[in-house]
């Protein structure tokens, strides 16, 4: 630790540091109140007290490091988890996402450094903005100074879709440096910075019926318990359902698209004049554009806002959307997680305006199949999962043969071997996949439960095949395990490497023995490159020996060196560019 570091914490232990949340406060705010109380000149000074880093830790929607936040704190205000979960935006997002993306995004805000935390939200990928301005509401500033002696942030008005309190029904201001970026690592209370109005006088206001509702329902998805995942399935037959009911489709399941579209913009149409929400549609064509893919497409996984906006036209609020969907749990512990990614081998855009299409015309289904390119039995796939009754059944399978195979798919086998199996082709198994309900879902979270097990073992075992793991020579062995646990489990990946740290120490032939082994391995990846560069033919042990100095004495201590067995290995494989590429890693 260096000189500023150990200054810095002991001033941070001896200063009259914060010591409680304030209720609902943000993790930025209570960044805020420290800067004030420990008389920081430099932003800088106070994240690197709370943070350990001058900058990371600064973002008032979702911080990094909270990992070291907690740790410089003591532990005195919760864990990590409590602390991003009660006091961050992050929870607002997670309901519309699977267990794991929830997990991973816990472990991304809990380490380092958010990385691409946003972009794997979905939130870069929508027009709402991914800045998150910062809000407050003027009574609320009041009060707190009278109750708390300090206004403060707080989390309720930090939301997406929140722009009226909560509490006090008046319309929020925003912190006007941050949402230009004056200063992005400042730490500002309410009353330390200029608060601007949300909405421009000049265009329209809101309607603060809408507004309220909107609000609620943002607080109310940030509010789901820990763990709260809606089910895509379950979502989409409680949305087809209230079309139908309001006769916004018709009983086939076919979308009355003009009388959708307007019951789309009853909800918008006043709400464009906020810049958060200026991408809402404002006339009938564009809720067309915008919302019949949701509807349409109900796998995918769009901002939560536009999932809000549906359910305040179909059930007018949050509460009745919530009631339905609660009286239409069979059982409360049945919650099946949303996986918006498992629909991207769909081709959505095509999907989507095929469905369209559908929803419009008189034609008959083997004619749209034909005009969008795509087999009948596909056309058939995709107007049963949007609800649409089709005159046409698919091929039947043999009855028993289909419970077999619908049995194989629930446990996650590929395909290819299925389809190896069963003598039957591809397209059949998919056709399966997507007309028995509930199990693409389900053979997908059991795909995904085995290539995790492969993965967590494949790593658990490189850790015991070395004697001194770390994660870096770890991810040099197993770079393609190390990339799927990245992006698919990073929680479990980021306790793994804690726990490295305290393995038993072993002796210090040991350390000898690793530090042979990462130059036996490079010389022989060295000279693989080089014969692969001059020869076409087979690289054997035999010609390595005399290539590499030292190899032959080593070969019997194989077992001792992991690195260079694992390079070994990976030489009847070698092509000359594979070659050429994991050369730079050394
Ligand atoms: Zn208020």
């Amino acid at each position: 630790m260096d000189y500023i570091s150990q200054r810095l914490e002991l001033d941070f232990r001896l200063s009259p540091a914060i010591d409680k949340w304030l209720p609902g406060e943000t993790i930025y705010s209570l960044g805020c109140r420290q800067h004030t109380v420990a008389g920081n000149a430099k932003a800088s000074d106070t994240c690197l007290q709370l943070f350990g880093h001058r900058l990371i830790g600064t973002a008032h929607d979702l911080p990094g490091r909270v990992g070291h936040f907690v740790r410089r704190t003591k532990g005195q205000f919760g864990n990590a988890e409590s602390c991003i979960r009660e006091h961050t935006i992050l929870p607002y997002y997670l309901p519309f996402r699977s267990q794991r993306e929830s997990a991973n995004a816990v472990a991304a805000m809990s380490g380092e450094s958010i990385g691409a935390l946003k972009a794997q939200l979905g939130i870069l990928a929508t027009r709402f903005g991914a800045a998150h301005p910062l809000k407050a509401c003027k009574r609320c500033v009041e009060q707190d100074e009278a109750l708390h002696h300090v206004a403060y942030w707080h989390v309720e008005h930090q939301l997406p879709g929140v722009w009226i309190c909560p509490w006090h029904s008046d319309m929020l201001w925003i912190a006007q440096d941050k949402w230009m970026g004056v200063d992005r690592f400042g730490w500002y209370l309410p009353t330390d910075t200029k608060l601007a109005p949300c909405t421009d006088a000049d265009v329209r206001q809101p309607d603060l019926d809408v507004l309220k509702r909107l609000a609620d329902s943002s607080v109310a998805l940030w509010s789901l318990p820990s763990g709260f995942h809606f089910s895509p399935e379950k979502l989409g037959n409680l949305i087809s359902s209230a079309m139908r009911e309001r006769e916004l489709s018709s009983d086939s399941g076919r979308i009355r698209l003009n009388a959708f579209s307007s019951a789309i913009t009853e909800v918008t149409h006043t709400l464009v004049g906020i810049r958060e929400l200026s991408s809402l549609p404002s006339s009938v064509d564009q809720a067309r554009s915008q919302f019949t893919r949701i509807v349409s497409a109900p796998r995918s996984s769009p901002h939560p806002l536009k999932y809000q906006i549906l359910i305040l036209a179909l059930f007018g609020t949050w509460e009745s959307f919530l009631e339905r969907h609660v009286a239409k749990d069979i059982s409360a512990t049945s919650v099946v997680y949303l996986s918006g990614k498992h629909a991207s081998s769909d081709n959505t855009d095509k999907r989507a305006e095929f469905l369209s299409a559908l929803a419009e015309t008189k034609a008959s289904m083997n004619s749209l199949a034909h005009k969008f390119d795509i087999s009948v039995s596909t056309a058939m796939v995709w107007a049963a999962s949007a609800g649409i009754a089709s005159k046409r059944r698919p091929k039947i399978l043999m009855l028993d043969v289909r419970k077999k195979l619908i049995r194989i798919l629930r446990r996650g086998i590929g395909k290819k071997s299925v389809a190896k199996g069963f003598g039957i082709s591809i397209q059949t198994i998919t056709t399966t996949l997507r007309t028995e309900i509930g199990l693409h879902e389900r053979w997908t979270q059991a795909r995904f439960k085995r290539a995790q097990s492969e993965a967590r073992n494949a790593w658990a075992e490189t850790a015991r095949n070395q004697s001194n793991p770390t994660s870096k020579s770890m991810r040099l062995l197993q770079p393609a395990v190390f990339a799927w646990l990245y992006r698919n489990d990073r929680a479990w990946l980021e306790r793994f490497a804690s726990q490295l740290g305290h393995a038993p120490k072993h002796n210090h032939a040991n350390i000898d023995w690793d530090q042979r082994d990462i130059e036996l391995a490079k010389a022989i990846k060295s000279a693989a490159l080089d014969w692969y560069s001059r020869s076409n033919t087979h690289l054997t042990n035999a010609r390595l020996c005399q290539l590499v100095p030292g190899f032959k004495s080593r070969l019997s201590k194989l077992d001792r060196l992991p690195l260079t067995r694992a390079v070994l290995s990976q030489i009847p494989q070698f092509k000359l560019e594979q070659c050429q590429e994991s050369l730079k890693l050394w």
